[in-house]
């Protein structure tokens, strides 16, 4: 039974790198038939906040991850980690240290001025044959972890491949402080034992914890699980991606107007491949999703390629659906939407056109409040010649049938009359409506408009326009 895990430390929002980080660990749980264990990591007490665990879950929700078991706090499994450190200690894998820190800060102190690495130099470690020192009186000690002198530590990285570190570059960890709280690797490694994490999916930047955390799993008599590091996300121009980068932060992308389905799409090529595929569904990708076509090598941001995808997913999407995420944008921009014109069949008419839910909102504002049409784009259209045009429309449109094809008539009709061309009715009426010169068709756009309605927007700009 696979089971994999995300495990974000709640010290700021879902980051887009960790939302990746998560679908593939989602995904590749979903292919197998396994489990997706969601785990908080909240011992750094001093960074993490409620706020950014909240924010954790809301990214997690958005996207649809979601999880089998969890969340797991770590806060709130001290006892066990402590029980373990016990344990370690009674079967002589870890061991008291009394050295204080500004020992520590001296002992490094001469090794680098002797050229040497700096590392502890394993006074209190117990060996057979050797005497301790007597515990000084009044000193708590840290625990440390025993690790192997001599060898090396390897695992095959499921993206990176061979990965070997010789254990005399590996100092003895601590993994209880002098209070007794357990350090971080740790209980990572009591985490993924606990939870029976199969394959543990992360960002590389835990690549030089994972031969120490291996360590620990061998002296627990824990099965080591495998470890496939994902490279890091770059920005649009890559460099390292950050905050000046923008939206990094996953609901930062709902705020601007993007669809989770074209998020996840979007995150799901990044850094891994299925032949051409760019355009799939969740379905497909946990489908096809292993980790034998991850790029071990840094993957960059396109955000262009990121709006076309979302481009792609409203065109698909419900036209209800749209509706109900465009109205809380509408509303928090002041703008009542009314029952008529119908927000549905705005979306349905403008989502051909867009790139994201905000500018459907923009489109869509123009249909509830009155346009105010720039003076330029009035007098540059409304010409003389348009007027008597747009004044037999009008005087049309009070008994036309009120559908597109009928009010297409009319128009047609209209120019026909004047001997104008579609443009020179068209845009008029476009301006005075919504007060954008461009707009879907015409005539489903006069349609959308309750009759009255049109009939009031298209007289009075008719008789203010200068
Ligand atoms: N909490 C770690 C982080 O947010 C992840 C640890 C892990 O996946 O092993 O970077």
């Amino acid at each position: 039974m696979i089971r994999t895990r995300f495990a974000p430390s709640p010290t700021g929002f879902l980051h887009i790198g960790g939302a990746r980080t998560a679908l593939f660990a989602w995904a590749f749980a979903r292919h197998h038939g396994g489990k997706f264990v969601l785990r908080i990591e909240d011992t750094d007490v001093a960074r993490s906040t409620p706020e950014a665990v909240r924010a954790i879950l809301d990214g997690m929700a958005w996207l649809g991850l979601a999880h089998d078991e969890g969340p797991f706090y770590q806060m709130q499994r001290m006892d066990r980690y402590k029980a373990v450190v016990r344990q370690l200690l009674a079967d002589g894998q870890a061991y008291r240290c009394y050295t204080t820190p500004a020992e520590l800060d001296r002992m490094r102190e001469e090794q680098r001025a002797r050229g040497e690495k700096p590392r502890y130099d394993g006074t209190w470690r117990p060996e057979p044959g050797k005497t301790l020192p007597t515990p000084p009186a009044g000193v708590s000690p840290v625990i440390r972890f025993r690790n192997p002198v001599g060898g090396t530590v390897a695992w095959d990285d499921l993206v990176k491949g061979p990965i070997e570190i010789a254990n005399a570059e590996l100092d003895d960890l601590v993994i209880a402080r002098q209070d007794g709280t357990p350090t971080y690797n740790f209980c990572v490694v009591v985490d993924d034992w606990d939870m029976r994490i199969t394959h543990v999916i992360r960002g590389d930047d835990h690549v030089n914890n994972t031969p120490r955390q291996i360590n620990i799993f061998r002296a627990l008599g824990a099965d080591v699980p495998r470890f496939a590091h994902l490279s890091m996300i770059l920005g649009d121009d890559g460099q390292k991606l950050s905050k000046r980068h923008g939206a990094v932060g996953v609901m930062q992308y709902d705020e601007d107007g993007y669809l989770p389905e074209a998020v996840l799409n979007y995150l799901a090529r990044l850094g891994w491949s299925h032949g051409d595929d760019e355009v799939f569904s969740m379905e497909q990708f946990c489908s096809w999703f292993d980790l034998d076509h991850i790029t071990p090598s840094a993957a960059q941001f396109n955000t262009k390629k990121l709006n076309w995808l979302n481009a792609h997913y409203l065109k698909q999407a419900d036209d209800a659906r749209l509706a109900a995420l465009v109205r809380p944008r509408l509303e928090a921009r002041g703008i009542e939407v009314a029952e008529k014109p119908s927000l549905e069949a705005i979306a349905g008419l403008y989502k051909e056109r867009v790139a994201t839910l905000n500018q459907l909102a923009d489109a869509a504002g123009a249909f509830f409040a009155d346009p105010a049409p720039d003076a330029g784009l009035l007098a540059q259209h409304l010409t003389p010649d348009a007027r008597p045009a747009l004044a037999d429309f009008i005087a049309g449109l009070k008994d036309v049938a009120w559908e597109a094809p009928a009010i297409n008539a009319l128009i047609k009709r209209c120019i026909g009359a004047h001997g104008l061309k579609m443009p020179h009715l068209a845009i008029p009426l476009r301006i005075l409506l919504t007060g954008q010169a461009q707009t879907p068709s015409i005539d489903a756009v006069v349609a959308i408009f309750p009759r009255e309605l049109a009939l009031k927007r298209l007289s009075a700009g008719l008789s203010a326009a200068p």
